[in-house]
């Protein structure tokens, strides 16, 4: 049977790049791979075509879908609109919807790319390392959580942090099986000389490893993470961690590859059904000039591969394929340095393609 893939572009230079993405697609399915694909609509597009940022119709499409693609949703002409139907919605709507508790993002610093890092390119080059955050509890999502005076009659806002023990078990399971997939090494970020929350979080994680015996677990704070990520990153290849602290961390990570244009991400149900995207924005300052770079949502395509068909072969491919054209000196404006040719997002997708032909 056929994999279905829904792709949602969104907004702004969503449609651009997921067209892109869409031609590898193309080439795999020529191919002979069984797979095949619909359009909907999500965030401002969404907003135009139904009324609503995740409207019905999306919701139905990915409910019978196998994995989802999504470009990227927002940009100024939705952001007067009331809260409750502005584009955001439609992504905090999908993962909800489709309980995608796990994300992740890789980070990885391309040898050709070095330059464009803020890194010295001894601390990053060959950086290869996969942040998983969880998704949908801790302190976001805690309650209590609002407004109130306190004994002094002041005003304080507060928030409750907390993981349940299945909450942690799902998220381990999907770290020990990513670091399965890798080079064997998880290491689990937590603050567990503070919080109770963090306490029962090592806990879990340490029981659970038990059950992957392969792959050797180790523990840090998560200030000390923080420091060690931009002090000696290449120690790491998967980090597991809540959702406040990989909130933070993996936009830190993001910065090691050096192009936000280059970084795709996966944020996976129990059932490692995935909803896959670049993590950039909209890029509204860029939309329609056929500038953005494609790059980090085909790469989206090769995670949806890996994680949600277990097609690594695949997977590997694109992967090599976006490789191969940065070897060969393709450059969109976001990761070209000075006096390089700029190529725009069609051409570099045509490389791409080019490069993916057996
Ligand atoms: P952004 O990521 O859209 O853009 C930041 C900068 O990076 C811009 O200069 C942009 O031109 C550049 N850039 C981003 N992607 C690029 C690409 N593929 N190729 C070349 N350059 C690229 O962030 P922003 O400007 O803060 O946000 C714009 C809109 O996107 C906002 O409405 C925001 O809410 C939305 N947004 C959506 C998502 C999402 O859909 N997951 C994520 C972040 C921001």
């Amino acid at each position: 049977m056929n994999k279905k893939i829904l792709i949602l572009p969104g907004d702004y230079i969503g449609t651009e790049i997921m067209a892109e993405a869409v031609k590898v697609l193309e080439l795999l399915k020529a191919e002979g791979e069984k797979i095949e694909w619909s359009f909907g609509h999500l965030g401002g597009a969404a907003y135009d075509a139904e009324g609503h940022p995740y409207p019905p119709s999306t919701q139905k499409a990915a409910c019978e879908a196998d994995a989802i693609l999504m470009g990227a949703v927002g940009g100024p002409k939705y952001d007067s609109l009331p809260r409750a139907v502005r584009p955001e919605q439609g992504i905090l709507g999908i993962r909800k919807d489709l309980g995608l508790f796990a994300n992740l993002r890789p980070a990885l610093a391309y040898e050709e790319l070095a330059a464009a890092s803020s890194f010295k390119p001894e601390v990053i080059a060959g950086l290869d390392i996969l942040i998983l955050r969880e998704l949908t509890g801790d302190i976001y999502f805690g309650q209590p959580r609002g407004r109130r005076s306190n004994a002094e009659g002041a005003e304080e806002g507060y928030d409750t942090m907390h993981y349940s023990r299945p909450e942690v078990e799902r998220i381990a399971h999907v770290a020990f099986q990513a670091a399965q997939k890798r080079n064997k090494r998880l290491c689990s970020v937590d603050k567990e000389n503070v919080l109770e929350t963090s306490r029962l979080w090592r806990e879990v994680v340490i029981e659970v490893g038990k059950q992957y015996p392969d792959v050797a677990l180790s523990h840090m704070y998560v200030d000390n993470a923080a420091m060690q990520l931009v002090k000696n990153p290449k120690q790491f290849d998967v980090i597991v961690t809540g959702n406040i602290f990989g909130d933070i961390l993996s936009d830190e990570a993001s910065m090691l590859a050096g192009s936000i244009g280059m970084l795709p991400s996966a944020s996976l149900d129990v059932n490692n059904k995935g909803l896959y995207e670049p993590i950039h924005g909209s890029a509204p300052d860029i939309a329609g000039q056929g500038k953005a770079n494609p790059l980090a949502t085909i790469l989206s395509v090769g995670m949806m591969f890996r994680y949600t068909f277990n097609r690594a072969d695949l997977a590997d491919r694109i992967d090599a394929a976006v490789k191969q054209v940065l070897r060969q000196g393709k450059r969109t404006g976001d990761i070209a340095q000075p006096g390089e040719r700029i190529i725009g997002t069609k051409e570099m997708g045509d490389a791409v393609v080019a490069a993916l032909k057996k």
